[in-house]
């Protein structure tokens, strides 16, 4: 999830200066904060700011919802629940493309099928945006403890970092449990390399030492820095994951290691031994490629002009293949699409599938949605970015009318255990919308194990549920289809 190597430093105070307004910054599904483009914390659109695109609001509660939908909510359960060609499609692309890092051939050739795909199976509109992405290459790298004992860690370079020297780094580790005991020890951190072990407790509080670790670490003078993977259970699986630096400070290489290697770490200073660690990395930040955002669209019958926008993110980390993050959410909202166009259920309004590029490190792909698309009356904008697993129901950030609206039409996928709405939703892709009062929306799943595989090596396709896809492109279509079409 790119939004993790948000500004989260910045936010932390910008935050607090307008907590005193009120107003609180909204969170990614995961607890990250969302910031705009320019990477200032964003709030939900203000009532007055947002309008309703229905008439007669006040009707549209579950008796409305069951006697207007019911039949169609019945009939896209059913449908959605009947094949895996959307499994077996998401099988064919991870196995056969891989990785999809932005700036990789393996993400072009994952596009160019996808929207081949698309208009083989007539969808409208189906094109390539381009999208200028940063290329960043990982390269070989390692992580060995040479005193007390030679040992090979379990490492992954973290996005966005620089190169060690040829030969390495080797230096003694300062192992620290937060940026407070980093200060407090600040003095003994000059010419180190600094071990950040951070349990992991939530993602947004976790993820901020491995996004802006490096800066803390060479601002007391360190040689390099480690992160304990951001990860809620591990197999000695290193999670990587995008990190940042600051211009007015030194750059130092950044990596992380299993939460296994960081405990023997942490174990051995705890014991007075001193820990020797050689970190090598050859990562590179090449000049910016051109990537696409992948849309196609089921035009509306009667106002076309308004849309609902639905997706998730094409590209990935470059371990494993992205199949919970995010091919999962790729292949749930176009199923979604794909059950409307085959069961003739045209709504009122436009609904467009957007399969974004970069989120994992720059954002651009939403960046540039929102830019491009600005002058499109856009309803509501929906992600699936968190991995697909038993569906539970919808996060929405929005006015309360609509909240209501929603929730009514949730109603529709008890069916399904999937008529849950809480407040507070949205994604990294669509959070650039919000500078415009789009409402947001994502799909809430029974997400616990989200973050054994997030980023990993282990990412693939085997961790989906086949049932679990079918059934949250069940709950996308029934809302999106209920959100487009309301009168
Ligand atoms: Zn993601």
């Amino acid at each position: 999830m790119r939004l993790c190597i948000v500004i989260a430093f910045v936010l932390g105070n910008i935050a607090s200066s307008y907590a005193q307004s009120g107003r609180t910054p909204l969170t990614t599904p995961s607890g990250t904060p969302i910031l705009s483009s320019t990477g200032t914390p964003v709030f939900a659109p203000s009532s007055s700011a947002s309008t309703v695109p229905y008439t007669n609001i006040a009707q549209l509660d579950s008796g409305f919802m069951q006697k207007t939908y019911g039949d169609a909510a019945k009939r896209i359960i059913a449908h959605a629940l009947k094949d895996s060609v959307a499994y077996a499609r998401l099988q064919y692309m991870c196995d056969t493309f891989g990785s999809r890092l932005s700036g990789s051939q393996n993400l072009e050739r994952a596009i160019d099928w996808l929207l081949q795909t698309m208009k083989t199976d007539g969808h409208e509109n189906v094109r390539g945006e381009d999208v200028k992405v940063p290329a960043w290459v990982r390269g070989e790298e390692s992580c060995a403890m040479v005193s007390p004992r030679p040992y090979t860690m379990s490492m992954l370079g973290l996005g966005g970092s620089i190169a060690t020297p040829a030969g390495g780094i080797t230096a003694e580790v300062l192992v620290v449990r937060d940026f407070a005991e980093l200060t407090r020890r600040a003095a003994e951190a000059k010419g180190k390399i600094v071990l950040y072990n951070v349990p992991f407790t939530r993602y947004g509080a976790t993820v901020r030492y491995r996004s802006e670790g490096a800066i803390r670490a060479a601002e007391v003078g360190a040689v390099a820095s480690l992160v304990r993977a951001v990860a809620s259970y591990s197999m000695r699986t290193p999670h990587t994951g995008g990190m940042r630096y600051q211009d007015s400070i030194p750059k130092i290489p950044h990596a992380a290691i299993s939460t296994e290697d960081a405990d023997i770490v942490a174990r051995m200073t705890e014991r007075g031994e001193k820990v020797k660690v050689r970190l090598t990395m050859s990562a590179q930040t090449l000049p910016d490629a051109t990537s696409r955002n992948v849309i196609a669209e089921l035009k509306g019958r009667e106002k076309p002009e308004e849309i609902v926008v639905m997706g998730g993110h094409i590209d990935s980390w470059d371990v494993g293949t992205g199949a919970l993050d995010d091919a999962g959410g790729c292949y749930a909202t176009w199923k979604a699409l794909q059950i409307l166009k085959e069961l003739g259920l045209r709504p009122r309004r436009t609904i467009r599938l957007a399969l974004w590029t970069n989120e994992e490190n720059g954002l651009r792909g939403g960046i540039d949605y929102a830019e491009r698309h600005k002058n499109e009356k856009h309803i509501l904008a929906f992600e699936s970015d968190g991995g697909i697993f038993k569906p539970q129901g919808f996060g929405f950030t929005g006015i309360p009318e609509l909240f209501k609206v929603y929730t009514a039409a949730a109603t529709l996928l008890h069916p399904i255990q999937s008529a849950e709405v809480k407040v507070g939703g949205g994604g990294a892709d669509i959070s650039p919308l919000i500078a415009q009062s789009i409402p947001q929306m994502n799909i809430e799943i029974e997400g616990s194990k989200y973050f054994w595989f997030h980023h990993t090596q282990a990412d693939t396709p085997d961790k989906i549920d086949p049932l679990d896809l079918n059934k949250c492109a069940a709950a996308i279509a029934v809302m999106m289809y209920v959100a487009a079409d309301l009168p």
